[in-house]
């Protein structure tokens, strides 16, 4: 029997071990959690279960959990932005205009307009690119995201 697949699209809040929210994450992953006993369940009274089922188990999956595994907050930090990666992750390329040559990192949203120097508002982009923010936000716009 297939899980339903609405109860699939939901997602869980993970606690850490002192009980901190930490994350929101796909619920297929909280039940290999639970069932790899990574997290246990959480009942704030208010919290929702969805019954979710294999050929051979059907468990119920609250909408918190909370880590029982030591220093949990490890597995969830975010390694600083760091220009080689990016760079890697952007396939050395202008994200902008596709250009390989005089790369740079770019705020998708200015750091002087509250843009976060994290990974999701970093790009590459060529010098030129850069100088002319306003043609390249409006090319960012246009481009198609996956
Ligand atoms: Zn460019």
């Amino acid at each position: 029997m297939q899980a339903q697949p609405h109860i699939l699209q939901n997602s869980v809040v993970v606690f850490s071990k002192n009980y901190l929210p930490l994350a929101r994450i796909n619920i297929k992953r909280a039940i290999v959690l639970l069932v790899t006993g990574q997290a246990e369940s959480l009942n704030f009274g208010t919290t929702k279960q969805w019954e979710v089922r294999s050929p051979s188990v059907v468990l119920q999956v609250p909408e918190h959990i909370r880590l029982t595994v030591g220093n949990p907050e490890r597995h969830w930090k975010v390694p600083p932005v760091n220009r080689r990666e990016v760079l890697k992750r952007d396939s050395y390329t202008c994200q902008y205009c596709g250009s390989t040559k005089h790369l740079t990192l770019d705020h998708v949203i200015p750091r002087s307009k509250g843009g976060q120097h994290s990974w999701d508002n970093v790009v590459t982009a060529c010098e030129k690119c850069n100088s002319t923010k306003s043609e390249a936000i409006a090319y960012l716009m246009k481009r198609e995201w996956y």
